[in-house]
């Protein structure tokens, strides 16, 4: 799958440095402190374009921050990688808009091959698992909603707060799974 284009994710990554600054007490981490339950998800539309990042605690996806160890934890995070590479698992886009993915990545420091040296240094660090999206819309105007499904599949996940760039402006909410339209 192509790689995400750069330029909408320089405003993605204002929002994640924005984030980053509120959070005086980690330095140079790639894994700033976050609240359990509590994940962000960025939005940007440009022209045609659609861009969603998702940037959850891992306990919220997995139930543990560490590198995997066993057998059942090595399992749960192939799972999680399988279910954040569909995003129509996660978003449901109405149908009229036309929407397609055109890239998607995901970044965690639990997707990287476990080096004991590290682990050790990492003992008790927080860690995220993000995923960012680029759909091409054929029909953007007819991009009113999106619903988010994120609360279903992972329940410990409580808590989203958007941020969002659109023709209309800039906006932000709290999204719950008893809240969870985003108006566009
Ligand atoms: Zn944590």
């Amino acid at each position: 799958m192509r790689r995400l284009s750069s330029q909408p994710l320089a405003l993605l990554a204002a929002f994640s440095v924005s984030i980053q600054a509120h959070d005086p007490g980690h330095h140079g981490s790639n894994a700033p402190a976050h609240q359990h339950g509590v994940g962000q998800l960025h939005l940007v539309i440009e022209q045609d374009q659609l861009h969603l990042e998702l940037q959850v605690p891992a306990d919220d996806l997995l139930g543990f921050e560490h590198a995997p160890s066993t057998a059942e934890q090595h399992a749960a995070l192939a799972a999680v990688q399988e279910t954040l590479q569909q995003p129509e698992r996660l978003f449901r886009l109405p149908a009229p808009a036309r929407c397609e993915l055109e890239a998607s990545e995901l970044h965690s420091s639990l997707f990287a091959p476990a080096d004991p040296a590290i682990e050790h240094g990492r003992h008790g660090e927080h860690a995220d698992i993000s995923a960012r999206y680029q759909f091409r819309c054929a029909a953007m105007s007819r991009l009113q909603q999106l619903e988010i499904l994120v609360f279903d599949l992972f329940p410990d996940s409580q808590r989203l707060v958007l941020q969002a760039i659109t023709p209309k402006g800039q906006t932000g909410a709290e999204l719950t799974a008893k809240r969870n339209l985003v108006d566009l």
